[in-house]
């Protein structure tokens, strides 16, 4: 596997009105760390995404730069409810708190999740907020977008001053991202399309230059795997097959190290497949199977 990443500095401002500050986190799945991204070109600035939690690293960066720029934070943005992504929080509230002329708390904003509790941030309440709420500070309009897939709260930002879009972990900078739901992915994938980004600020890995290409290119991607999975069901008509057997019709020579991985994301085609009747599955003697649904899809 390509380990090789681009560097990404700790602390980079990238636009008038954007500055990225890294999280500090590096791992397998952060890549090179959460980007956070400090907004607005006056003094009151809007957070999106605050790293995790304990990170002191972050947090003095975090410190120096709103106390180098003499300003402070009025919203946290977050866009899903990750550790990653909204473990900081309380840890960047006592940082701001313990800051000599600090104003009134933050706020911190999010779409709220359905399926299951929010992350817990002790007594920080969450600001729920709707598809396409604005937030504005100066020199910054940011709209926000449901668009879950990788998770079932997440949202996007548009950046409406530079036709840019915050895409939190639904479009990487790098590598391919995991997800909860293919279905719900594909069409936020859409929504990201029809806004035509100009630039793409992602929450993890390098910017992304020509977004529109780039989010293309991941369509084409899953479609071209999704186009296998059918072609390998409705060759074994009027068989149904169960999941290493599609494995190996869809993945011709994988090695075995990569078989659960290969089968994880086979899985979530087949939801997506399931919930579309284009295939059904059932269970057979303990065993899950998946069968081409021969009719028209409507
Ligand atoms: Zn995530």
């Amino acid at each position: 596997m390509n380990t090789v990443r681009t560097h990404i500095p700790k602390f980079q401002k990238l636009t008038s009105c954007v500055t990225r500050i890294l999280g500090c986190n590096p791992g397998h799945m952060t890549l090179q760390g959460t980007n956070t991204y400090l907004i607005g070109t006056g003094p009151r600035k809007l957070l999106i995404d605050a790293g995790e939690e304990n990170n002191s690293e972050y947090l003095s960066l975090l410190q120096s730069t709103l106390k180098e720029t003499n300003s402070y934070i009025s919203e946290i943005i977050v866009t899903h409810w990750h550790h990653d992504h909204v473990g900081g929080v309380p840890d960047v509230f006592k940082m701001l708190l313990n800051q000599e002329g600090s104003v009134a708390e933050p706020k911190v904003s999010k779409f709220p999740r359905m399926k299951a509790p929010e992350f817990s941030l002790g007594n920080i309440p969450y600001n729920f907020i709707k598809d396409q709420h604005v937030f504005t500070t100066d020199g910054a309009t940011l709209r926000a977008y449901y668009t879950p897939g990788h998770s079932e709260d997440h949202l996007v930002l548009f950046l409406e001053e530079e036709n840019s879009l915050f895409s939190g972990d639904t479009v990487l900078g790098e590598g391919t991202t995991v997800m909860e739901d293919l279905s719900d992915y594909m069409k936020s994938l859409e929504v990201i399309l029809n806004l035509n980004p100009k630039l793409i600020y992602p929450g993890h890995g390098p910017l992304v230059e020509e977004p529109v290409e780039y989010v293309k290119n991941y369509i084409k991607h899953r479609e071209l795997r999704e186009s296998q999975i059918i072609s390998s069901l409705k060759e074994s008509l009027p068989k149904s097959l169960n999941l290493s057997e599609i494995r190996t019709h869809v993945y011709k020579d994988l090695n075995e190290s990569l078989h659960t991985a290969a089968e994880k994301n086979l899985v979530l085609h087949l939801d997506k497949l399931v919930k579309e009747n284009v295939v059904e599955t059932y269970e057979e003697n303990a065993a899950q199977k998946w069968r081409f649904l021969n009719r028209p899809s409507l």
